[in-house]
């Protein structure tokens, strides 16, 4: 198990790499928030322990980009034992948090909680531009408007949304939203994605499903 702590005071860092590492786990540290975030996105690391306040980036708005790639676990550490400070950080998406000062016995147990959880958490809601999807609730919403799909259309955008950002292939999409090998067929996809349009694109004026041309499509924010 590797455990990454970004932490810019040092000595801190380097006490709780060491006792980590005298724990049986594999630890590294890092000192500053971008460095940290270019480590933690690697997808090398089991847990990520993270100190709020940071030079460089800060805690909140590393959580929210670790978040827009990767579900590794994050423990945040917070000197403000302020209630909005923790409910932000758990709304971002960190899975748990301590106030420093923290004994390493607490410390050690919220990682072994952590790290006994199941390691991959699928994401639930996601969000482009004014298109929020809970994958959970299978809803969809636009501008705040409900918006009703099969559900063919349904996993066909969460397929793109898991996707963001990069080109998914006609192949690709039938075989995993219809659970088949459309060599020849693969109109198929096009119907659905005119579908889908129909419903997510055309009412507004900023539009999330691109064509790529001779590759397939892509579901991203500002077109
Ligand atoms: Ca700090």
């Amino acid at each position: 198990m590797r455990i990454l702590i970004v932490e810019d005071e040092i000595k801190a860092a380097q006490y709780l790499k060491e006792a980590l590492m005298q724990s049986g786990y594999q630890a590294e540290s890092s000192h500053d928030g971008i460095d940290g975030l270019f480590l933690a996105q690697s997808g090398t690391f089991d847990l990520i322990i993270l100190d709020v306040m940071l030079p460089g980036i800060d805690g909140w708005s590393f959580i929210g980009r670790l978040r827009e790639r990767s579900q590794v676990p994050v423990l945040f550490l917070t000197a403000k034992d302020a209630v909005a400070d923790r409910v932000k950080g758990l709304e971002l998406g960190a899975d748990d948090y301590l106030v420093k000062p923290f004994s390493y016995a607490e410390l050690l147990a919220r990682v072994r909680t952590l790290l006994r959880r199941n390691p991959v958490r699928q994401q639930e809601i996601f969000e482009l531009a004014d298109l929020q999807v809970d994958a959970l609730k299978r809803r969809a919403t636009r501008g705040g408007q409900r918006i009703d799909l099969t559900n063919k259309e349904f996993a066909l955008l969460h397929l793109l949304l898991q996707h963001k950002g990069e080109v998914m292939s006609r192949s690709q999409i039938a075989s995993q939203v219809w659970d088949m090998n459309f060599d020849s067929d693969t109109n198929v996809v096009d119907v659905a994605i005119r579908r889908l349009r129909a419903k997510i694109d055309d009412d507004f004026t900023v539009k999330l499903i691109q064509t790529v041309r001779g590759m397939g499509y892509r579901i991203e924010d500002g077109f």
